[in-house]
């Protein structure tokens, strides 16, 4: 099987190693260049998307902000999966809200805002503090803003009339503030025959809005909810692949944030703590094979290397700890590659992070340096 990836980061990159096993070669598109390139190398296999879907069995997303004009030249090819509908409804936190509602899965109180009057019936509606979200193009938390008081009203508006204007069909979102205590993620897979394989819950700390570690965790109660979040969602999608739910905790009861139609980041640690890993289990969904079990083999962590190219040698030496270059050019902040970490007994994946909290810079990786405080108080 060959499968052309939209999109050609390190999530493609992940796809490609993880489908070689299985005889599933990887090509990705460039949406930037537009040339189908080697997830690997880079190096330029075809030189249209055109030539890349003919050379293709399979044509899939690794990313939801793809131009509409090529996922509509990928969808008349007939050989894409899941629906431009749901790469659409990742990328339009619009779409996203009314696929959440019509799913029937609970969501932050919202407002769509298009002018000051708007504005004004956000502020009536979801009330203060509130959240505002473009809803093209944000992602990571940025183009975000926190309205807390009235007085902060008109300086917010310039910046998001701004922000409006800059870009077509472009809005903001009005959310409530959501008083959560944690956040959690749901990753799981829909096969073609409609089935649905999840893996367990991933708790997840952000760093300025960027994600930061993420650990899988045992919530019996939590992951019942987010399983039926899950297929409420996928199965109004009909969808096809790998799809990741974010959510907020509040007082255990879960609300969705944010949906992304395709592998993410909340789900590397599966590729050391699952029997079968997101990448694997994306490739097998859209090639229509059977899903791999998503069981959990061993406690894991992940953590993000936000821009670092480089790790301690005790990292490297350190036994349970997988390091994942993405090959990329340092750049501040850049998404640079993760470490995962696992534990095989109580208590040793705990030990372990303390461990590299010794070791690595704590304002590169503050959430495990916070996490080895909370730890050891
Ligand atoms: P997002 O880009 O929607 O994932 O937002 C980035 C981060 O902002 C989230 O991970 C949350 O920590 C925070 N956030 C987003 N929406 C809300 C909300 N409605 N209430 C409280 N915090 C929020």
């Amino acid at each position: 099987m060959h499968v052309l990836i939209l999109g050609a980061g390190q999530l493609a990159r992940m796809m490609s190693l993880a489908g070689a096993p299985l005889n599933i070669q990887v090509s990705a598109y460039d949406v930037g260049s537009k040339t189908v390139v080697h997830p690997l190398t880079q190096a330029v296999v075809n030189d249209s998307l055109e030539a890349g879907i003919a050379a293709a069995d399979v044509v899939t997303a690794e990313f939801e902000h793809i131009p509409h004009d090529v996922l509509d030249i990928c969808e008349q090819s007939g050989k894409f999966l899941p629906t431009p509908e749901a790469i659409k409804a990742g990328g339009d936190r619009r779409l996203e809200k009314a696929l959440l509602d019509n799913a029937g899965v609970r969501n932050a109180k919202y407002h769509v805002i298009n002018n000051r009057t708007d504005f004004e019936q956000a502020i009536e509606k979801v009330g203060l503090p509130m959240v505002l979200k473009s809803a093209l193009g944000g992602y990571d938390g940025k183009g975000q803003w926190r309205l807390k008081e009235l007085s902060q009203v008109d300086g917010i508006w310039q910046e998001m009339e701004a922000c409006i204007a800059a870009t077509p069909t472009q809005a903001i979102v009005a959310e409530e503030f959501v008083p959560f205590q944690r956040e959690v993620s749901l990753v799981g897979a829909r096969a073609k025959d409609g089935s649905v394989e999840v893996y367990p819950l991933a708790e997840n700390v952000h760093t300025n809005g960027v994600l930061s570690l993420s650990t899988a965790i045992d919530a019996v109660d939590l992951q019942q909810q987010a399983k039926a979040m899950f297929t409420a969602v996928a199965n109004s999608l009909d969808y096809v692949g790998v799809l990741a739910l974010e959510f907020f905790d509040v007082n255990g009861e879960l609300l969705v944030n944010e949906i992304a139609p395709r592998v993410h980041n909340s789900g590397h640690w599966t590729q050391q703590g699952a029997e079968t890993c997101q990448f694997e289990n994306h490739l097998r969904a859209v090639c229509g094979l059977p899903l791999g079990s998503t069981k959990l083999i061993r406690e894991t962590s992940m953590i993000n290397i936000l821009g670092e190219d480089t790790l301690p040698e005790e990292v490297i030496a350190m036994a349970g700890c997988y390091i994942h270059w993405y090959g990329k050019e340092k750049r501040a902040g850049r998404k640079m590659g993760h470490i995962n970490v696992c534990g095989d007994y109580t208590g040793e994946l705990q030990r372990k992070l303390c461990t590299l909290a010794d070791v690595l810079d704590e304002s590169a990786y503050p959430a495990v340096h916070e996490f080895a405080k909370s730890f050891n108080q």
